[in-house]
This record gives structure tokens, C-alpha cells and sequence, in this order.
């Protein structure tokens, strides 16, 4: 649903509103109602309106309209790559193409075993049941998932001591989709239940770019393809960081134009908001600039995270997947090492580290 036009203002106008302060685009949580309210918007409902990850889709796609011919569930899926890159909204997608329930949650929600079994009784026949940052489920509960994902079944134990007995409770038949950011961390037993495995990888520039005018479109923002073209080149290859700029351009268009977002203005407005010409922000040099430090020492992610003030878990999952991706990071036995292109970030010159020329880094 395209949102109500704002009041025009000009910057010099004292009634303005002002621009909200820069928020770095990728942080890790959804900051609130709004913005889960504006990511639905833009999410795409099919198959057919989710831009790239085009293999990823075939494979769903046939595995949808087997389960369709069979009308039964469709095996467990697992989804697993950096954040922003469409798990939800894959997740949302195979329900609907499905044409059953969706119902997601996320594994920190769930803490006992009452939780899941309160959770899995109560779904409708064949529900699609997303569970986000699945890695972070406890073994017990993983263990709990395992006869339900198999068997359609759960026993419980309930009382304590003597009168200690199992119940088992029956289920409907459902689809797991899990989601993570680090399926290194899933133990191989539950690994190997989800009989979908799916690894979801950046986007290129060009299907951005697509994502963007799409979102322009819905919000009725006005752009010339070369703005979504500057936001898709800046926008870390991922499509919620591409969506997120382009909410904020939206607002430096609205009061710095005449609410048309032209290739200046976004150039403006992601210079103001940090966003460098790599599409690096303010946490991501500060990374670079850390394991500069060192004398280009590897150094652990603990201690990278302690330098700039941010959770270890945080610079692991959203930020060191693109950095290392793109050569600005090197993730090496001893430790992560600036790359070279990170030198070059920063304008430093690589230093001749005898273990580097060993490792065959530079
Ligand atoms: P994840 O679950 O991997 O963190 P989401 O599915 O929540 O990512 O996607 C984040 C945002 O990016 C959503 O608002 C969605 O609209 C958008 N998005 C993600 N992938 C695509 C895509 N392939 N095409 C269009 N929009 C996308």
C-alpha cells in the first residue's frame, strides 16, 4: 500500500519536519512497528515478483507444485545466508504459492518446551511455520523439533519425579522453513532434517537496481533509474539495505526537491548518511580502520567487536559477510586481516607481513 503523500516543505522552512538522524542502514533488528510495517509493504507475494536468487527459486518452485500435485506438505526447508536477503519473504512466498497458513516466530521466542508444543498443536493442516535465527534454538528444543519434524509427533514429559510420564501430542502436518545466518552453527543431525536446503547469495547490482524501482513504485516515488542505480550500487548487495536507502532518500528528496529523487540528490543523501561510494557505512570503517591497528595483525572477532564498541554475533553475521565477500576483510586460520581492498579503503598501503605472502594474500 503506497504511503500518504507527506507535506512538501522546503529546507528552509522553520515547520519543516526534520530529517530523522542517520540510522545505519544495516542494522541487525528491525527498528520497530514502522519498519516492519514498511518491509511488508515492499515484500513481494509470489515467486513471480522475487527478483534474483534465481536458482534458489526454480528449486522451490518445483517443489511447490510437486507438493501441490501430491497435496501434501512440502519437505522442511532451511534458508540460510547473510541478513536482508529474502528468507522471510521466501518463507511468506511458499505459503502463499502453497495457498495455506503462514505463521513465523523466531527461535530466542521460544524458550521451553511448552512453547513449542503450544506453537505446533495449534497450526492448521499444513501450515508453512518459519522459525528465524534457527541456530539460536536450544539443543533441547532442537531435539523436541526432530520427532516432529519427522513423525508429525512430540512427547513431553510432564510432572516430575515419580509421577513423571511422557505425553505424546499428535500433529498436523506442517513445513519448517528455518532461517540462519550461520548454518555452520546447526548441528548436523538437524542440518539433515531439512530435506530443502537452500543457500541464498548477494545480489548483483543490476537485480538491485530492479528491487529498487519496483519499491519506488510501490511507495510512488518518483526516480530517474540512475538514483536506483546509485542506490543499488551502494546498498551492500542486499535488498533490505536497498530499501532502507531508498526510505531515507525518499525523505531528503521530500525536503531538499521537489520530492523527485534525482541522481544528486541521492548522492547527497547517502553521503549524509554515511554511506561511502562502496556502500560501506560509519561501523564498517571503523572495522577496517580496527584492523588496521594492528599493524595488520589478524586479529579475533571478539576483539574486533570490543575495538568498535558493537557485539561480537553482530559484526560475524551483518557486517563480515560482505566485507570478506568483497576483499576488504580476509578471514584466515589466525584470525581476520585487513585486505587489500580494505587497505585501499582506507589509504594505506598493504603491508609486506611475512605470514600474508606465506598465506598467498596479497
Ligand atoms: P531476511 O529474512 O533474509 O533477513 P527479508 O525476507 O526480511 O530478509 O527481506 C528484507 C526486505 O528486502 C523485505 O522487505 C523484502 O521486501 C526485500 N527483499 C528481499 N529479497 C527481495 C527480492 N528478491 N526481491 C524484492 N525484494 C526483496
Amino acid at each position: 500500500m503506497p504511503r500518504p503523500p507527506r507535506r512538501k516543505a522546503a529546507a528552509s522552512d522553520p515547520e519543516a519536519d526534520p530529517l530523522p538522524p542517520p540510522v545505519s542502514p544495516t542494522a541487525p533488528v528491525s527498528s520497530g512497528e514502522e519498519e516492519d510495517a514498511f518491509e511488508a509493504t515492499l515484500r513481494p507475494q509470489s515467486f513471480k515478483d522475487f527478483v534474483g536468487q534465481s536458482r534458489v527459486v526454480e528449486n522451490l518452485r518445483v517443489y511447490v507444485k510437486a507438493a501441490l500435485k501430491r497435496g501434501e506438505a512440502i519437505d522442511h526447508v532451511l534458508l540460510s545466508g547473510p541478513p536482508g536477503l529474502g528468507k522471510t519473504t521466501l518463507a511468506r512466498i511458499v505459503a502463499n504459492e502453497l495457498g495455506v497458513e503462514y505463521h513465523g516466530t523466531s527461535a530466542p521466542a521460544l524458550k521451553k518446551p511448552g512453547d513449542l508444543v503450544g506453537l505446533l498443536t495449534s497450526l492448521p493442516p499444513r501450515t508453512v511455520l518459519f522459525i528465524d535465527e534457527i541456530h539460536r534454538l536450544s539443543p533441547v528444543l532442537e531435539e523436541y523439533l526432530y520427532s516432529a519434524m519427522e513423525d508429525f509427533f512430540i512427547d513431553l514429559t510432564v510432572d516430575q519425579g515419580a509421577s513423571a510420564r511422557p505425553i505424546r501430542f499428535q500433529l498436523q502436518p506442517f513445513t519448517l522453513v528455518g532461517a540462519t545466518t550461520r548454518d555452520g552453527l546447526l548441528s548436523r543431525p538437524f542440518q539433515d532434517r531439512f530435506g530443502i536446503p537452500q543457500k541464498l547469495s548477494f545480489y548483483n547490482v543490476e537485480e538491485l537496481a530492479r528491487i529498487v524501482a519496483r519499491s519506488a513504485k510501490i511507495l510512488g516515488i518518483e526516480t530517474g533509474g540512475e538514483a536506483a542505480d546509485e542506490i543499488a550500487a551502494r546498498a551492500r548487495k542486499t535488498p533490505r539495505i536497498a530499501n532502507r536507502l531508498l526510505r531515507r532518500l525518499r525523505d531528503w528528496a521530500e525536503v531538499e526537491g521537489d520530492g523527485t529523487l534525482t541522481l544528486a540528490i541521492a548522492r547527497k543523501g547517502l553521503e549524509r548518511e554515511g554511506v561511502d561510494e562502496s556502500g560501506l557505512d560509519a561501523m564498517d570503517r571503523r572495522i577496517l580502520q580496527a584492523l588496521a591497528q594492528h599493524g595488520g595483525q589478524p586479529l579475533g572477532v571478539k576483539t574486533i567487536a570490543a575495538m568498535v564498541g558493537e557485539e561480537p554475533d553482530t559484526v560475524e553475521e551483518v557486517y563480515e559477510p560482505f566485507l570478506i565477500q568483497e576483499g576488504f576483510i580476509l578471514k584466515t586460520s589466525r584470525g581476520r586481516m585487513l585486505g587489500g581492498r580494505g587497505y585501499e579503503h582506507i589509504g594505506l598501503k598493504a603491508p609486506k607481513l611475512p605470514q600474508a605472502e606465506e598465506e598467498g594474500l596479497f
